[in-house]
């Protein structure tokens, strides 16, 4: 029995678009390489802190503590 030898596949880099092998031997699959995959999650982060956070009053937070009796 034959089996055919795994053919390296490639795929778009999510980030650069250009090709990226999707195979062990590329630790940053699916991006091309770490640059790209590090300016994705460089992206998704400022993302996740750009979300304004409200910060409640002083009473409004003593009445949260005081809620969990
Ligand atoms: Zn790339």
């Amino acid at each position: 029995m034959t089996s055919p030898a795994p053919r390296p596949r490639q795929v778009r880099c999510p980030q650069c678009g250009g090709l990226s092998l999707y195979s062990p031997d590329n630790p940053w699959r699916p991006f091309c390489s770490d640059r790209c995959k590090l300016i994705d999650l460089g992206q998704w982060a400022s993302d996740a802190y750009s979300i304004p956070v409200e910060e409640p009053d002083a009473g409004m937070t003593d009445a949260f503590d005081r809620s969990g009796d």
